[in-house]
């Protein structure tokens, strides 16, 4: 019945229910250049078109330097920025800040899936090694395979002789898992200790809570008490 109204509606042609919507959508602007720009909002991750007119309007308000700001901002991120020669790293340089710090152990590499990682770790202020941004794991239902990933660059600086250790700090799925497995054999026939990062009970989550795959990684990885009273 619904079908038939709206068929109705546009002249009995023989529409889909997508263009229908479309066009009642369209309708509701009153300008064409309001319209685009909540079409290019409406594209960013997380951003229905409602909030994205939301935001254009907002723009609207504000004096023009404010757009000209944000406009500006994107462009020059998206012209200028770097991915580190070495560690793949987002960088206002070819050599980002973490490699071209003398103060980090070089000798200690952190591989990781992507930048967002590289801020959380960095966050934790506890780690004083240096970074390589993998740019994704290995997901076959995504289409994605070793060589979409930065690991021949990982067996390069490995086999470069200057490393002692590398931390797999890739998510905790099976995704996660895989791409592990595929670094650990990659970097076997190389002398360095190959660590992954501990897996446990989250802080201030209650046992009762916790799903029975991390409780039982957590009794695996069980640490000295005296070891965990030196790491508070
Ligand atoms: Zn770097």
């Amino acid at each position: 019945m619904a079908n038939k109204v709206k068929k109705l509606l546009i002249d009995g042609n023989d529409v889909t229910f997508e263009h229908y919507f479309r066009l009642m959508d369209s309708s509701k602007y009153t300008s064409k250049l309001l319209e685009r720009a909540v079409n290019e909002f409406s594209k960013l991750p997380g951003v229905g078109r409602k909030t994205a007119l939301r935001l254009v309007l907002h723009l609207l308000k504000q004096d023009i330097s404010e757009s000209e700001a944000l406009a500006n901002s994107l462009l020059e991120l998206r012209k200028e920025i770097h991915h580190c020669k070495i560690c793949h790293n987002i960088s206002d340089q070819e050599i980002c800040q973490v490699c071209s710090n003398p103060a980090r152990d070089r000798s200690l590499i952190c591989v990781v899936e992507n930048i967002r990682d590289v801020m959380a770790i960095e966050s934790t202020q506890q780690y004083t090694g240096v970074y390589h941004v993998l740019g994704g794991i290995i997901s076959p239902m995504d289409g994605i395979g070793p060589a979409n990933l930065t690991v021949g660059s990982l067996t390069q600086r490995v086999s470069s002789g200057n490393t002692r250790e590398v931390i797999l700090a890739l998510s905790a799925t099976m995704e996660g898992d895989a791409t592990n497995f595929f670094i650990y054999r990659k970097l076997s026939e190389h002398q360095v200790k190959i660590t992954t990062l501990a897996r446990g009970v989250a802080v201030g989550n209650e046992l009762e809570f916790t799903d029975e795959i991390t409780l039982g990684r957590s009794l695996i990885n069980r640490t000295l008490f005296e070891e965990s009273l030196r790491k508070i």
